[in-house]
């Protein structure tokens, strides 16, 4: 029986008359979520739902996977390869046969007058991890470019370097699981309820079940600082120094783990020794956190009988970006927290398949964590893919923000953009602009012929999105999932795998290096090439990964012939002794001493500007943009600026104004609120010719990842309201 309010206006959810369901996981975030999408007896895809049997989301999905199922008919998707000769002229449509002759003929034409490095791939975090493979196999093995890199530089560059640098390789060695044993979590930098909601679900749950501090360092009032037991509002860049403080406080009162440094580290005295600068008076001077916040979270954090790191953008987009990390790790490490549950280092990753980049691409290296720089390792995949050794450089060549500088001075001359879209996602777009005139040759390869990047393509093949292919992702916590086919490709769209396969072709006409035509095939390949590495997928299938619903690696053919089933979750790397990837074992201390490089406000520029994720949107809006309940949320470019900051500038709330850098300016709509400092504004990332304007992105110089956190703008005022609402619509398409 229904009361009150309730019988008056009762709540209805449509029946969308979902006749069967395909599994797939979600395409956005790396959080990994299991998701199935519906469709009506006709064949029409009209509905996403969580998958309730699958450990990650346990049924649940964010607002981007909820309606995820619209994206096969968003707008702006590419039906037909384009093709002009000259940028600025109309695109005429062509089929798929004269576009990838003329591509390879560009290719071969670049490559024989300039060498074969003048022509540059970059890719992406969101092709399926089998079309990653093939395009290393397509890019190291047949075109034999050494710039190859994927827009990962952009986010997770700084963990990949910095978990080589202290444990040997590559890797997250922690999982969700360990929300439910930690007895402290430190969050740097990360705002999950905004850039990975279901990740902050799973913390949240176990939060409410088994309390236990949740610490915050991120200099603006995010919304998972407003949940946390303690909130440290650094100063923009200086993680380190709170690290070593951190540090400091640790040894000082004894609270290091010495068995374990003993047992599994080297260079325990250097780290001492730097560290030892770094008293918490010292340190508050630089990063603004007060010396006895300092000592209480050393103390809380050493003291803990488990405890765990999470990070995301605030540590890695960063000119200290790999330091950052390296510096979480050797926390860790001299507290012993690694390889138990509750106990570890965890980068949450950006996008849904960046692991699958950094395992399988060849993007840094050759497939399944192997370097160009180990002899061994090229003569292994040389004689797997047929190729001759020699042909691969010994070591890597220019990553993603080394490779725009290298075509404004001319050292390259073409480029193929794989499902990335620089234009909106580069620091210093004004730059980029220039940059991309520059080329003889762009080609871009993505699902939508509107995005930004393609006004400077002289080719442009259509692919498919999300689930009209089929293939696997691999998430933050090392999960392999699953995207089956839900629908066929849009009008002429192909796969990504089809349009390298193809490609591969007209490099290697005898067919003298094997490309597999199914995914499912390619996987079976990467698992050969696995077996016995850190990230062993040989025990897995296509089918077996959608029957468990995702499996964590390692899951080894061993594990399963001896009846070994995957286990649901909880899966860890670094759980015995000694068994990090440096020789001999151990995981490296590295003392990292501060430099104080960044950008800073000054009279001119008085404000630091910051950039991050909303929940709403993805990236540089080329899918989210068109799917209405998400866009309606956030439609415009804003900017929060404080309160008291805006009231002395004479600015409303909601009021355009235009915020200006030394490389550019953008027109944002003003909205004060107490989440940023009197000092700082910020503005989301993902609208075209907006924030990127303004960054400067210095580079870390150990990842190349950009400091996209770090600059400094003034902010004015607009008389003209009306016009300044133009110059704001326009920011959000071209
Ligand atoms: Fe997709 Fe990430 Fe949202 Fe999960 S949290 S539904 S993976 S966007």
């Amino acid at each position: 029986m229904l009361f009150g309010r309730n019988r008056k206006n009762p709540i209805a959810i449509a029946d969308k008359k979902v006749a069967n369901w395909t599994y797939a996981t979600c395409g956005y975030c790396s959080t990994g979520c299991a998701i199935e999408v519906g469709k009506n007896s006709e064949g029409q895809v009209v509905a996403s739902r969580g998958v309730a049997s699958a450990d990650v989301n346990r049924g649940k999905l964010c607002l981007k996977g909820m309606y995820e199922h619209e994206l096969f008919d968003a707008a702006g998707r590419g039906e037909f390869p384009l093709i002009r000769s000259q940028i600025g002229q109309p695109f005429e449509r062509t089929d798929w046969d004269t576009a990838l002759d003329h591509m390879a003929s560009e290719v071969n034409r670049i490559q024989q007058a300039y060498g074969r490095d003048a022509f540059a791939v970059v890719s992406t975090g969101q092709i399926l991890t089998e079309e990653f493979y093939t395009l290393g196999k397509l890019t190291r093995g047949l075109l034999g470019t050494n710039n190859y890199d994927g827009n990962t530089t952009l986010c997770m560059a700084s963990a990949v370097s910095g978990y080589k640098r202290s444990f040997g390789s590559d890797g997250p060695p922690g999982c969700y699981e360990d929300f439910e044993h930690t007895d402290c979590l430190i969050a740097w930098g990360s705002n999950l309820p905004e850039q990975h909601p279901i990740i902050y679900w799973r913390l949240k749950e176990a939060m409410e079940k088994r309390k236990f501090p949740l610490i915050v360092v991120d200099p603006r009032v995010t919304m998972l600082a407003q949940f946390a037991d303690i909130h440290l509002p650094i100063r923009p860049g200086t993680d380190l120094v709170l690290q070593n403080a951190l540090m400091h406080v640790i040894f000082d009162e004894g609270l290091e783990d010495a068995d374990y440094i003993a047992a599994n580290t080297t260079g325990i005295d250097e780290l001492r020794e730097e560290v030892a600068k770094w008293d918490p008076v010292t340190a508050y001077k630089v990063c603004g956190i007060d010396e006895d916040t300092i000592r209480n979270v050393a103390r809380l954090y050493a003291q803990a009988p488990a405890a765990m790191h999470i990070w995301t953008m605030g540590i890695n987009q960063s000119t200290h970006g790999s330091d950052g990390v390296v510096g979480l790790n050797s926390l860790s490490l001299i507290t012993g927290n690694m390889g138990r549950p509750g106990a570890t280092s965890l980068s949450i990753t950006g996008q849904c398949n960046a692991m699958g980049t950094r395992e399988w691409s060849s993007c840094s290296g050759l497939p399944g964590y192997r370097q160009l720089e180990n002899p061994e390792h090229r003569e292994e995949i040389a004689r797997f893919w047929n190729v001759d050794p020699e042909f691969f450089p010994k070591k890597r060549g220019l990553a993603q923000t080394d490779i725009f500088p290298a075509i404004e001075t001319g050292q390259i001359k073409g480029l193929w953009l794989v499902a990335t879209n620089p234009l909106t996602s580069m620091a210093n777009t004004p730059r980029i602009r220039k940059t991309l005139e520059k080329l003889e040759f762009l080609v871009v390869q993505d699902a939508y012929a509107d995005m930004e990047s393609n006004q400077y393509a002289h080719l442009y093949l259509p692919a498919t999105v999300w689930a009209e292919r089929e293939g696997t992702f691999t998430n933050t916590e090392r999960r392999v999932n699953i995207v089956r086919q839900v629908v066929p490709p849009k009008a002429e769209s192909k796969a990504d795998l089809k349009i390298f396969n193809e490609l591969a072709k007209r490099f290697d006409p005898e067919g003298k290096v094997h490309f597999p035509e199914q995914s499912a095939d390619v996987f079976k390949e990467m698992g050969e090439l696995s077996k016995g590495r850190l990230l062993d997928i040989s025990g897995m299938d296509h089918d077996l990964i959608e029957q468990s619903r995702g499996i964590q690696w390692p899951y080894s053919a061993e594990q399963r012939d001896h009846g070994e089933a995957p286990r649901p979750g909880g899966v860890r790397l670094y759980t015995e002794q000694q068994t990090f990837c440096h020789p001999g074992g151990r995981a490296k201390l590295i003392p990292l001493p501060f430099v104080d490089n960044n950008e800073r406000p000054d009279e001119q520029y008085p404000f630091w500007l910051n950039s991050g994720r909303l929940v709403e949107h993805f990236h540089t809006r080329t899918r989210t943009g068109k799917v209405g309940n998400n866009n309606k949320f956030s439609p415009i470019p804003f900017m929060e600026i404080n309160p008291d900051a805006a009231a002395e500038l004479g600015i409303k709330h909601q009021e355009y104004v235009r915020c200006v850098s030394k490389r550019g300016d953008a027109v944002v709509m003003a909205m004060t609120t107490q989440r940023v400092p009197r000092d700082m504004v910020f503005i989301p990332f993902h609208f075209y010719d907006c924030v990127n304007r303004l960054t400067l992105g210095l580079l870390d110089p150990h990842s190349r990842q950009p400091a996209f956190k770090q600059s400094s703008v003034r902010i004015e005022t607009m008389a003209d309201q009306i016009e300044a609402a133009r110059i704001n619509r326009d920011m959000r398409a071209y």
